[in-house]
């Protein structure tokens, strides 16, 4: 078992998926240190092209998703379009709106989600 396994939370998994991924392909687009104690090497990464990537990503939300419940795990770089700082100032928002326990609420609403689009014929 690996740090990020011991760390990883299992009600929001990261998404599944066999599509190609723009932060696999050119993961130097989506690199963001906002601890790197020399200031002009905290962004390294080209913000633009990941942001542009992420907008296009087929798993962007369940990606917002994942980042947003591991803090832990993603203290560094861009996922899904957001900063370290963008991320916090959304988990502070998700907490006030539905509490401490905000992860728990997100994960129930996506499990009822993920039973609607199963239960749904595709066209
Ligand atoms: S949304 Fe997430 S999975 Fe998709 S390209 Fe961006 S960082 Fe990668």
């Amino acid at each position: 078992m690996t740090a990020a396994d011991t760390l990883a939370d299992p009600r929001i998994p990261f998404p599944d998926t066999d599509r190609p991924l723009a932060c696999r392909r050119n993961p130097e687009w989506f690199r963001h240190d906002p601890y790197d104690p020399d200031p002009t090497a905290r962004a390294t990464g080209d913000l633009e092209q990941a942001r542009k990537a992420c907008g296009r990503c087929p798993i962007a939300r369940q990606c917002l998703l994942w980042a947003l419940a591991h803090p832990e795990l993603t203290r560094t770089d861009i996922w899904a379009a957001t900063t370290l700082q963008m991320r916090g100032a959304l988990r502070r928002r998700l907490t006030l709106r539905l509490g401490e326990d905000w992860v728990a609420q997100v994960a129930a609403t996506e499990k009822a989600r993920a039973q609607r689009a199963r239960r749904t014929p595709a066209p």
